[in-house]
């Protein structure tokens, strides 16, 4: 990326993290206190948003015969954890300065790193291949690649610099740090009462696998889908919605049997693509990005990530893995509870395959924000141009459907404006407003993504009908008042 096309990117993300605050989208947490990092609010147009996304994924993933729903507690037995993996796994490297005492992630302490220190290091560990002129972008990338190995990342920390007291060499070895929140149930804070605030969704479906099936009497293949909150105390909190320790993810577990899980794992990689294109993603803006063997996690046979182009880069909205019957196995040894299914067709009992679906609702919800947001010319009504900012939002993720308008605050269109909103508000969001010129009031509603304005003039005293202004195309069109929930249900629902 240019450096040009680098300062654009970084201002088009600081205007759209300030028009989800000025106009209620998300503010960042306990702002009056200085903000806690890593945690956001999300206002009244933004939980709306939210909840349309959620609900969007919750329809297109449950309303099927073979998948079913959940909502399993964010506190969990510790034990699962144990068997999942993450008390052991789940961690990023720490190191201590022994000089100054300071304590550092070390991969903040590594990106942090200026390139010409990192080509500095590179130099030094690979002679041969970095000694001459490379470019910025490959020092970073390759310094990445090497640094991720446990040798090298010791080697590195010997040739470093303490950010804080500037001693060389200064490094203790690094530790596993984890990076599951953890907490006390009851009233004794020891560790046999220690609890983790979950770090994904999937383990409370994979505990409840036998449940679901046998009150659901489903058989395989099906899913286990689930939305819910997810904790993790990430070393790097930046991007505003893309890593933050609390968030929302949207995961499902589909069971299969063995030698039938390559096909599904196409099937649902397909699904998931689609669902995002769906609801109006650009498609340029999408990718899929698959994981190395050689970077797969140990228990899974395939994993592909799903993409966006955000301003600061490509990064991953979902991932959708092939995890084997690994997840199922380690909690049927570490529980001691068969997990197995009975397959009532070959008379065998076995543990399922699973392929997940994991996105983030939060990551989601942002990507779907930077997809919509535009800035182009728009006429004025003296016959010139102004710039217009314009949500063009999917009608379901809008958080606003539609916003009626009296043209005038008098001659009876207040209360006909106002009878209209009533007669809509029980089946879509509506939003009321009377303030200011009619052409500011569309601004208000385009920067927000209302996908139709309806105004009230003194046509529609005579003759009951409106205008309806469409906010991509800006065309209005007259609609009689009667027609009109028929109007937008066929549009909006
Ligand atoms: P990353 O590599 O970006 O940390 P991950 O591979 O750890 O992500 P998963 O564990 O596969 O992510 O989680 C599934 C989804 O949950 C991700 O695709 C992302 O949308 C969301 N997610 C994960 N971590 C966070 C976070 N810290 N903040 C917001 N969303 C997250």
């Amino acid at each position: 990326m240019s450096k040009e096309k680098a300062v654009d990117q970084v201002k088009l993300m600081d205007k759209i993290v300030s028009l989800a605050k000025r106009r209620g989208f998300v503010y960042q947490s306990s702002e009056i206190y200085g903000g806690l990092n890593g945690c956001w609010d999300y206002g009244p147009l933004g939980v709306e948003m939210l909840n349309n996304v959620k609900q969007q994924w919750w329809k297109n993933m449950t309303y099927r015969e073979n998948v079913e729903g959940i909502d399993a507690s964010i506190l969990m037995h510790p034990r699962v954890w144990e068997a999942s993996g993450h008390v052991e796994n789940f961690t990023d490297p720490m190191v201590d300065c022994k000089q100054c005492k300071s304590r550092y992630r070390v991969d903040v302490l590594f990106e942090e790193m200026s390139v010409k220190k990192k080509k500095d290091v590179l130099r030094e560990l690979e002679p041969e291949r970095f000694g001459g002129q490379q470019k910025d972008e490959v020092i970073v990338e390759e310094f990445e690649k090497i640094a991720s190995g446990d040798d090298a990342m010791t080697k590195i920390l010997t040739l470093s610099s303490c950010p804080n007291c500037g001693n060389k060499g200064t490094f203790t070895d690094a530790r596993k740090f984890n990076l599951m929140f953890k907490t006390f149930v009851g009233p004794v804070e020891d560790s046999s009462a220690a609890v983790y605030l979950r770090p994904e969704t999937a383990q409370g479906i994979f505990v409840n696998f036998l449940n679901v099936q046998s009150a659901s009497r489903q058989k395989l293949p099906f899913g286990i889908a689930q939305i819910g909150k997810a904790f993790r105390n990430e070393i790097n909190t930046k991007n505003f919605l893309f890593r933050t320790r609390e968030f929302e993810q949207m995961e499902m577990q589909f069971f299969v049997k063995e030698g039938t899980d390559d096909h599904w794992f196409e099937f649902w990689r397909s699904q998931r693509l689609q669902w995002f294109s769906d609801l109006g993603m650009k498609k340029e803006k999408l990718r899929w990005h698959r994981h190395e063997k050689d970077k797969l996690a140990h228990y899974a046979k395939d994993a592909y990530d799903i993409e966006y182009e955000f301003p600061f880069g490509w990064g991953e909205i979902e991932g959708v893995h092939n995890r084997t019957n690994y997840d199922l196995s380690r909690h049927q040894e570490f529980s001691k509870k068969s997990l197995e299914y009975y397959d009532e067709e070959s008379k065998a009992k076995f543990i399922p395959y699973v392929i997940e679906t994991s996105a983030g609702a939060s990551r989601s919800f942002m990507a779907f924000l930077v997809d919509a947001y535009h800035e182009e010319q728009a006429p004025t009504a003296e016959g010139t141009t102004e710039e217009r900012v314009v949500l063009k939002l999917h009608p379901k993720l809008a958080p606003n459907k539609v916003a009626v308008f009296p043209l005038v605050n008098r001659d009876g269109m207040p209360e006909l404006a106002r009878k209209i909103e009533e007669f809509l508000r029980p089946h879509l969001r509506v939003f009321y407003d009377d303030s200011g010129a009619v052409g500011r009031r569309y601004r208000r509603q385009d920067e927000v993504g209302t996908p139709f304005c309806v105004t009230v003039d003194s046509q529609t005293l005579q003759d009951q009908t409106v205008t309806v202004r469409d906010r991509d195309s800006m065309k209005q069109e007259r609609v009689s008042t009667e027609r009109l929930r028929e109007y937008f249900a066929a549009k909006l629902l």
